[in-house]
C-alpha cells in the first residue's frame, strides 16, 4: 500500500475526533479550476490570539486491539486498515508543510499491540520531526491512555498541545460501551500531563478532551459538572463536545437512525463558554433544570429562571452581574464600564457604544427607565422572547436572533 492510500484511510478514520476544531468543507478537483478540498485530511484549529492554523489531521494507525461500541475503528469493524511508519508520517508532515498545505499536525491513533508500543511509535514520529527535521510548528498529540508516565512526559516535551478523550461522561456508560476502559484509566494521561505542567511551569502543556454527547443517558447537568471539575482540577484548556454520530450498528447504542444532537452540542458549547468566561457555575446554569433548553441560549434561560434578580440599573450594576445580563457580552461590558466612568449612560449612549439592546432591554433599566415595551412583568418577557418551537431537527442559523454571536458573546 503506498503512502497516499495510507493517508486516505488514516485521515478518513480521524474525522470523528473533534478535539481540534475542524472544517467539513468538501469540493472535488475540477479540471481548469483552482482549489480543491479533500473530504478529510486538513482541519483547522485556533491559537490563543484567535489565529486559524491548518493541520494535517490523521491517525498513525486505525488498527486497534479494542472494540469500543461507538468507534468506527473498533476491532470488529470490517474496514480498510493501514499504519504509517514513524518516518512516513514525519516525511508526509514536513512535505505538506513545505508546500504550505498545513502549519502543523493533529495526530491520534488506534492501539497497536499495546499502549506503550503505540505511544513509542507516536513519539518516534515526533522526534524525527522535531530533532531531525527541526520542525518547530504546531503539533497536537493524542495521548494514549494506559501508556507509562515517562512516555507521556516525553510526549509532552515534544508536542505543542496534548489531549486524551474521556469519550463518555460516566463510568457506567463506559462500562456499557467501552468495557475495556475506565474513567480512571482515561484520566491518567491528563494527570501525568498536569504533573508535567506543574514541573515545567515555564512551558506548561495545554490539554483538551472530548466527550460524546447523546450516545448515553447523562443529562447536561452531569456533563457540565464533569467539565467544570475537569477545568478546575485537571487544568484543562478545553472540553470538546461531539454530537454522537451513529457509525456502528450495536445493540447498546441509540438507533442507527438517530439524528446527531447538534443543537444540544451547540448549547453545551455555550454553557461551557459561560463556565469559562462569564463566572457561572454549572449549578447556577442548571439550577432549575436537568438539561439545557434547545430554543434559548443558557444565559437567557438562566435570566428567565431568575427574573427576581432583574431589572438591574445599567449605570450601577457591578461587572460580575453586568456580564450575566442576556445580550451583554464581555466586550460590551468593558465598553459600558469604561464609558460609565465619564457619564451616566442613556439609551442613545448605549446604542452608540454598539451594545445590542434587543435582548438586554428586558432585563435592565437605563437612568431608571424600563425599555422593555411594557412594564417589567415576568410572563410578558417570556412571551416576548419565546419563539415557536420547531419540531424535529433544527440547525441554528448565523442570523438567528437567539443563536450566539460568532464572537462568543452571549
Ligand atoms: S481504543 Fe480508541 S481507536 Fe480503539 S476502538 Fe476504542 S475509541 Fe476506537
Amino acid at each position: 500500500m503506498d503512502i497516499y492510500q495510507k493517508l486516505a484511510i488514516l485521515s478518513d478514520s480521524a474525522k470523528y475526533d473533534v478535539s481540534c476544531s475542524s472544517s467539513g468543507a468538501e469540493s472535488n478537483f475540477q479540471k481548469g479550476m483552482i482549489g480543491c478540498n479533500e473530504k478529510s485530511g486538513i482541519c483547522h484549529t485556533f491559537t490563543e490570539d484567535g489565529r486559524c492554523v491548518s493541520l494535517l489531521k490523521v491517525l498513525f494507525t486505525n488498527f486497534c486491539i479494542y472494540d469500543c461500541s461507538y468507534c468506527i475503528n473498533r476491532q470488529s469493524n470490517d474496514i480498510k486498515r493501514a499504519a504509517f511508519s514513524a518516518r512516513e508520517l514525519a516525511d508526509l508532515t514536513l512535505n505538506f508543510y513545505k508546500r504550505n498545505y498545513i502549519e502543523g499536525l493533529f495526530l491520534s491513533s488506534g492501539i497497536l499491540d499495546n499502549e506503550d508500543k503505540t505511544m513509542e511509535l507516536l513519539i518516534k514520529a515526533l522526534e524525527i520531526l522535531r530533532f531531525e527535521y527541526r520542525f518547530n510548528g504546531y503539533i497536537h498529540l493524542k495521548l494514549i491512555p494506559g501508556a507509562s508516565q515517562y512516555l507521556i512526559e516525553k510526549a509532552c516535551h515534544l508536542a505543542t498541545r496534548v489531549s486524551s478523550n474521556l469519550e463518555l461522561p460516566s463510568s457506567k456508560s463506559l462500562q456499557l460501551l467501552a468495557p475495556d476502559k475506565t474513567q480512571k484509566n482515561l484520566m491518567q494521561p491528563l494527570k501525568y500531563a498536569k504533573d508535567f505542567s506543574l514541573q515545567n511551569r515555564n512551558r506548561p502543556i495545554p490539554m483538551t478532551t472530548q466527550l460524546i454527547i447523546g450516545a448515553t443517558p447523562e443529562s447536561d447537568f452531569d456533563i457540565l459538572r464533569l467539565s467544570s471539575n475537569l477545568y478546575n482540577k485537571a487544568l484543562l484548556k478545553r472540553v470538546y463536545y461531539s454530537a454522537y454520530i451513529p457509525t456502528n450498528d450495536d445493540k447498546n447504542l441509540p438507533s442507527i437512525q438517530t439524528t446527531p444532537p447538534t443543537v444540544r452540542e451547540h448549547r453545551l458549547y455555550q454553557a461551557d463558554w459561560l463556565l469559562r468566561f462569564y463566572g457561572f457555575s454549572y449549578g447556577e446554569i442548571l439550577e432549575k433544570r436537568e438539561n439545557l433548553d434547545l430554543d434559548f441560549d443558557p444565559k437567557m434561560i438562566w435570566a428567565l429562571d431568575n427574573l427576581e434578580l432583574f431589572p438591574v440599573e445599567i449605570n450601577h450594576v457591578d461587572k460580575e452581574f453586568l456580564i450575566k445580563i442576556p445580550g451583554i457580552g464581555i466586550r460590551g461590558a468593558h465598553k459600558i464600564l469604561k464609558a460609565r466612568r465619564f457619564q451616566n449612560l442613556s439609551f442613545e449612549n448605549l446604542k452608540k457604544l454598539g451594545i445590542s439592546l434587543k435582548r438586554a432591554k428586558y432585563f435592565i433599566t437605563i437612568r431608571g427607565k424600563y425599555f422593555g415595551e411594557k412594564e417589567f412583568y415576568p410572563e410578558y418577557i417570556k412571551r416576548a422572547l419565546t419563539k415557536p418551537k420547531k419540531k424535529g431537527f433544527y440547525q441554528p442559523s448565523l442570523f438567528d436572533t437567539f443563536a450566539p454571536a460568532i464572537t462568543g458573546e452571549l
